[in-house]
């Protein structure tokens, strides 16, 4: 059995729904499960509805009414599936009715708002998956055995979900079937529709994969893979073949957005195979993320920038030689609800990073009660993902190159999951050196097997 995701731009219109019909049937003989993302960027519609009718007191959802109707319409979808699609398409005004009469759009309706994308999406393709053919079942998250936490807005599955999913996707009732289940979206306790934040359908995947011991996860997207910078900056960029769990997970949280950041999780636990695919391009190989093999992985796989970072320096006298500021420091963002990414520490001076989108004027506030501040804006966070083993030759290479560029590197940070080696630049310098790093350690010998040189 093999769980095949795919996500908005793979479900854009009725055109692009065909064209998985057909990628679908080429793997119905690995019994695939399918997890689908919500239709192109209705997620973002969604949201922008629901601004509009907490704001403005009025409803804008046309665009969203149109997407749906009208790939319906172009698959020749029976009425009974028009009916389901139109009743949806109902209640969901009904909320927005409700948001804009009330002025009012907490997480957990807002939850309730970005299920619609998905729940229209399995509507859509399972029937007319059914027309073609097949024995399709769309199923909406909790009806496959999605169980969270009521963290709205990103919520975490619970345990229980580890044994609810098997035993509803499982069942010998559905068995010859093709269940078409609901990414993103999740129930918690007490009965209430969360999502497991934003790309959320990756985990949904992922966790149907290694919770009912699907031979491989297939994550349909469109890009031929994980590649080794961002294509936009980098013409060369290439894909990656085979990337280590860890090695993803940092790539996805540094600013390769090809996949969920906590996607990687569930497969960790079993070690359960996770292939990236292109559905524009199915005939190539995509990249695998497996558990890291010893000793083959090449120096470095990928080169990331993360932009719109805020570095902030503290410096205090009363470090030296205390116990407890680290402690005193952290508590304080901990405080906040604010994210640190990166950290190094001197004896005096402990430098940390945040992204530029928190309001940090109470932390600078309560830092200053303990040590000098300095927070400066406008830094990039450049990650080289690579075998930490060899820090030594990919960091003096990184900052030879650095030196050439007569770039300043600003904090450096060698994570412990031996996979990253990060470092801050002026986010206006971020493309240049990630295009010179690209060129020093996969362009210069273009016969040498990926990275290796
Ligand atoms: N539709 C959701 C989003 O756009 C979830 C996903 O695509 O994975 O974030
Ligand atoms: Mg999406």
């Amino acid at each position: 059995m093999i769980v095949m995701k795919f996500g908005g731009s793979s479900l854009a219109n009725a055109e692009r729904i065909r064209h998985v019909a057909g990628i679908v049937k080429a793997h119905l003989d690995r019994q695939p499960i399918l997890v689908l993302s919500a239709m192109g960027d209705t997620t973002d519609h969604l949201l922008g509805a629901g601004e509009t009718a907490l704001k403005e007191g009025r409803l804008s959802f046309q665009g969203i009414i149109d997407l749906h109707r009208r790939a319906a319409e172009d698959l020749q979808l029976g009425e009974g599936s028009m009916q389901e699609i139109t009743s949806l398409l109902d209640e969901l005004r009904d909320l927005l009715m409700g948001i804009s009469l009330l002025r009012e759009l907490t997480g957990r309706t807002r939850d309730y708002l970005v299920s619609f994308g998905e729940r229209l999406s399995v509507r859509i393709v399972a029937s007319y998956l059914t027309k073609e053919g097949l024995r399709a079942h769309p199923l909406d998250a909790w009806d496959a055995g999605f169980l969270s936490d009521s963290n709205f807005t990103s919520a975490e599955l619970l345990e229980e979900s580890w044994s609810l999913i098997p035993a509803r996707l499982l069942d010998p009732a559905l068995e010859g079937s093709l269940p078409v289940v609901t990414g993103f979206i999740a129930k918690d306790e007490g009965g209430n529709i969360t999502t497991l934040g934003r790309g959320g359908s990756d985990l949904s995947a992922t966790m149907i994969g290694a919770s009912c011991g699907a031979e491989e996860v297939q994550v349909w997207k469109d890009v031929d893979g994980i590649l080794t910078a961002d294509p936009n900056l980098v013409k060369k960029a290439r894909v990656v073949d085979t990337i280590s769990y860890e090695a993803a997970s940092e790539l996805a949280y540094f600013g390769a957005q090809v996949l969920h950041p906590r996607a990687m999780q569930p497969c960790i636990k079993t070690g359960t195979m996770v292939r990236v695919k292109n559905s524009y391009n199915p005939s190539v190989e995509g990249t695998r993320i497996m558990p890291a093999q010893g000793g083959k992985i090449p120096p470095i796989q990928a080169i990331t920038s993360r932009k719109n970072v805020t570095l902030i320096d503290i410096v205090s006298s009363r470090m030296l030689g205390q116990h407890g500021f680290l402690g005193e420091v952290f508590t304080i963002f901990a405080r906040g609800g604010i994210s640190v990414d990166m950290v190094a520490t001197s004896e005096v001076s402990v430098s940390l990073t945040v992204d530029s989108h928190y309001d940090l004027a109470q932390v600078r506030r309560e830092l200053l009660g303990i040590a000098s501040v300095e927070i400066k804006t406008g830094k990039a966070i450049v990650s080289i993902i690579g075998d930490v083993r060899r820090s030594s030759e990919i960091l003096s290479r990184t900052f030879r190159i650095c030196e050439l560029l007569g770039i300043q590197v600003q904090m450096v940070s060698q994570g412990a999951s031996k996979v990253n080696n990060s470092f801050i630049v002026d986010q206006g310098e971020a493309a240049e050196v990630v295009r010179g790093l690209h060129e020093e350690f996969f362009e210069e010998d273009p016969d040498s097997p990926k990275g290796v040189k």
